[in-house]
């Protein structure tokens, strides 16, 4: 297995104890936890630039712009974004969702059009899209999963006609961890001239991601998830629809000029970045991509199969558990959802919290998956490069220790 341990040295957290034991945390598609690189990138920006950016005309203003700006470039090399004017800073994949749903579906959509998604979309990729719907009459329609819970598109065909106007797809479920079917669904869609939203929030930290060549006219993904500050995250978009899009918050920043009654906008990217913008939490995700570059994201990727792998071969020992998402390793992300016996998920991260060992249980924010599943919550273990086999074993021992709580055999 691709070894990282040596990185947990960077994050000071994972030091900590919870409970009397050693912190194992496994909840990193919920948020990652932070290395000293980009809290010392924080600290040094509050402490020896930090100014509002943009129209300053001193000295701290014209650094603190080149920070900001630095960190839009560093974020578009690192999904290959053709220029940095591609990206638009929002406060996370959800902010980005409700801009595209509104700047660009608003105006370009109306009653009859359809949306297409999935039954494993985050809330984020749902809700949005539920309200334009409300206030426009487009109709959403969703795939389902097969089997092996990866998307089914057997029906595609049949679903794809001139009524269809977007296919809004997450490119890695943070609840099955199944990747979403991105290059087949760009195919289709363009051949019924529909646009692409990929919502790339589980796949852009965990995967090399080329937006140029994934070819989808918008994607988005939250800093947080990827070792940066929370409230900063990034809406990439093809510059044409970015220039079509009409901006959804007004205010300063965002002008190039305002009368009494009318105004015009500023250029892409500052039109969607209205107010003063997280200008520390930016620099703290410019860190975080230098952090993710050094290690290479195909290192972050191997790594990732590695202890999926490992993860699920170890969680068939626990009897009664079951696992909700593909079962080849290299063709899934890192979130690994799962039941065990009528155990209530949230009994079973109460007792692994108990131990140390942090799990997320619930809905995970997708509803609708959960009702097409027939559950009504999961525990979830997800990993990120800090993560180690070790940490897999003290889950297992801990699922254990849940079975043997409950009554059940051991
Ligand atoms: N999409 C997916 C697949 C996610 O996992 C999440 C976060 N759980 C989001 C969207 C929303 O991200 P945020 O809360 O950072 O806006």
């Amino acid at each position: 297995m691709t070894d990282l341990s040596h990185l947990r040295d960077d994050f000071p957290i994972l030091h900590r104890e919870v409970n009397g034991w050693p912190l194992v945390y496994l909840d990193s598609a919920a948020t990652t936890q932070k290395p000293v690189q980009v809290l010392d990138a924080v600290d040094a920006f509050y402490r020896t630039k930090n100014a509002n950016v943009h129209r300053g005309a001193h000295t701290l203003s014209a650094e603190a712009t080149a920070a900001y700006e630095g960190a839009r470039a560093k974020v578009a090399a690192f999904v290959n974004a053709g220029s940095p004017n591609e990206i638009v800073f929002s406060r996370g994949a959800t902010t980005a969702l409700n801009h595209i749903a509104y700047g660009w579906g608003l105006n370009h959509l109306s009653a009859g059009d359809r949306v297409v998604l999935t039954v494993m979309e985050h809330h984020a990729n749902v809700v949005p899209w539920q309200l334009l719907a409300r206030y426009t009459g487009i109709e959403l329609v969703y795939l389902t999963l097969d089997d092996d819970y990866e998307v089914d598109l057997t029906g595609l065909d049949d679903l794809l006609d001139e009524r269809v106007k977007v296919v809004a797809i997450s490119a890695m479920s943070n609840v099955t961890g199944t990747l979403g079917p991105v290059r087949p669904l760009v195919e289709a869609a363009r051949s019924v001239g529909a646009l692409v939203v990929v919502d790339a929030a589980q796949l852009v930290p965990h995967s090399p991601t080329d937006v140029q060549d994934l070819d989808a006219d918008f994607l988005v993904f939250s800093g947080h998830k990827m070792l940066a500050p929370t409230g900063i995250g990034a809406l990439w978009g093809k510059s044409e629809r970015l220039e079509e899009m009409e901006p959804t918050e007004g205010g300063g920043e965002m002008i190039a000029d305002v009368g009494l009654y009318e105004s015009r906008w500023a250029p892409v990217p500052q039109k969607f970045e209205a107010g003063t913008p997280p200008v520390a939490q930016a620099v703290g995700l410019g860190a975080a991509v230098d952090y993710l570059t050094a290690i290479g994201m195909e290192t972050v990727r191997a790594h990732e199969h590695a202890i999926t792998g490992y993860t699920l071969k170890r969680l068939a020992e626990v009897p009664d558990l079951k696992v909700y998402g593909p079962s080849d390793p290299t063709r899934r992300g890192g979130a690994v959802s799962f039941t065990l016996a009528d155990i209530h998920a949230h009994d079973i991260a109460t007792i692994l919290d108990q131990r140390g060992i942090e799990v997320r249980a619930g809905h995970h924010c997708a509803k609708p998956l959960m009702r097409y599943l027939a559950v009504p919550a999961t525990a979830r273990a997800s990993f990120y490069l800090y993560n180690t086999t070790d940490d897999v074993d003290r889950l297992v021992d801990g699922l254990f220790e849940a079975r043997s709580v409950f009554g059940f055999d051991a």
